[in-house]
């Protein structure tokens, strides 16, 4: 790789280790307002927290649990844990009745059960409409996987019966199966949503067909969103994300103190689209759902009742977390943090929660380029966190799928 001066790709050792309080900053997103320390139960059913399932305490076959960050840190150190991301509503089982004579150590006074907690085939490590772990050893088409905003499930991109938009990380996404039991939703996704791209049945899309192409069109439509990229919105915003989107609705134009249901108008309009594949939706795209009484009826109904809620969102989450990150002096993205960002989310949480063992690893790493007098370029440390993925799976390979 050609290190020249003067190229914005290329970064120099120092700028790169100089990264690692950024690195740290990122951990605080992804791990949000989750506290390392003490367990969340007393917290009770905690809006969104970041949250793990036990292998080897609470194995498919039983019943599912879920662990708070200090418990997965404190109670299970050694053990074989499930990242689920993040969830909402949901209080620690740790130690509690699913957990037989294991004691937590940080909260043992828990009931017996969190009946309010929702679970799901993650909780065993399975994931998608295809219930396969990730990643799959068994499986070699390099996918994306991609989190439902209402059931939480993560999706295989060629799962989802429609083609991904590239800029995914805006946008949040709604599986079908979702979409039909909160079926007023495809009134909004006909106005408000990213319009399908295949002209024909988007559930055609066969395994490991590239669909990137189709997303092409559909570039213009997000120019707006374009110009906020997240970092910009995570720094000047700072926990004020709600009047960025109410002020953005207003140049957008929506009818403010109309007292009318915003869905019987939409409804009234008549436009349609075809009711087939998952949804993505563009930003502030919450803030657009009616709040008078029938429809807050519809949602709860429907088991919505959070999506009117920006604060339920995962950037909301993801800003709570995020400290203080300086604002202006680099002037740009800096090619690491781009590396990253490009990673899908289950890798980043993957990398992040390996942070400090991969950090020496990292640093030997540069030390090699420092060693011959080379730039690190990004695609050196793409191929670094590669490695590093790769290396997770043998390891994953070998113990958990040995026997099949
Ligand atoms: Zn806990
Ligand atoms: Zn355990
Ligand atoms: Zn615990
Ligand atoms: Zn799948
Ligand atoms: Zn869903
Ligand atoms: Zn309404």
């Amino acid at each position: 790789m050609a290190a020249n001066e003067g190229d914005d790709a290329t970064v120099s050792l120092v700028d790169v280790l100089e990264e690692d309080e950024e690195l740290e900053n990122e951990a605080s997103a992804v791990l949000g307002g989750s506290d390392s320390e003490k367990c969340s139960y007393p917290e009770g059913y905690v809006k969104r927290q970041a949250l793990y399932a036990c292998n080897s305490c609470t194995p498919k076959g039983g019943e599912p649990a879920g662990i708070c960050l200090a418990c997965s840190y404190k109670c299970h150190e050694g053990h074989e844990l499930f990242e689920l991301y993040t969830k909402r509503n949901f209080r620690c089982d740790c130690g509690n009745s699913k957990f037989g004579d294991m004691e937590c150590k940080l909260f043992a006074e828990k009931d017996k059960l969190n009946t309010e907690n929702k679970y799901s085939h993650n909780f065993f490590g399975l994931y998608c409409t295809c219930d396969r772990p990730y990643p799959d050893p068994e499986d070699q088409i390099p996918d994306e996987m991609i989190q439902c905003i209402i059931c939480e499930d993560w999706l295989h991109g060629r799962h989802l019966g429609c083609a991904v938009p590239e800029s995914v990380e805006l946008q949040e996404m709604v599986c079908e199966s979702c979409m039909n039991k909160a079926p007023f939703l495809w009134i909004y996704a006909a106005h408000l949503a990213v319009p399908p791209t295949t002209k024909e049945s988007p559930c055609k899309a066969e395994d490991g067909v590239k669909i990137e192409e189709e997303n092409k069109e559909d570039e213009k439509d997000r120019g707006e969103e374009a110009s906020t990229s997240p970092v910009d919105e995570k720094v000047k915003v700072n926990g004020t994300i709600g009047c960025k989107r109410r002020h953005q609705e207003m140049e957008e134009g929506s009818p403010a103190g109309s007292v009318e249901c915003r869905l019987r108008e939409l409804k009234a309009l008549g436009k349609r689209r075809a009711e087939v594949g998952a949804v993505f939706w563009p930003s502030a795209w919450r803030a657009k759902l009616c709040l008078c009484n029938g429809c807050k009826k519809l949602y709860a109904e429907a088991g919505v009742a959070f999506l009117p809620d920006e604060a339920d969102t995962v950037l909301a989450y993801e800003n709570k977390g995020k400290i203080t990150e300086q604002a202006g002096g680099t002037g740009g993205r800096d090619p690491l943090m781009s590396a990253l960002d490009n990673l899908n989310r289950v890798q980043q949480l993957e990398i992040i929660h390996e942070y400090n063992d991969m950090k020496t690893e990292l640093k030997d790493y540069l030390q090699r380029f420092a060693e011959e007098g080379k730039v690190v370029t990004p695609e050196d440390i793409r191929h670094f966190f590669e490695q590093q993925q790769t290396r997770k799976r043998r390891r994953a390979n070998a113990g958990q799928y040995y026997c099949s």
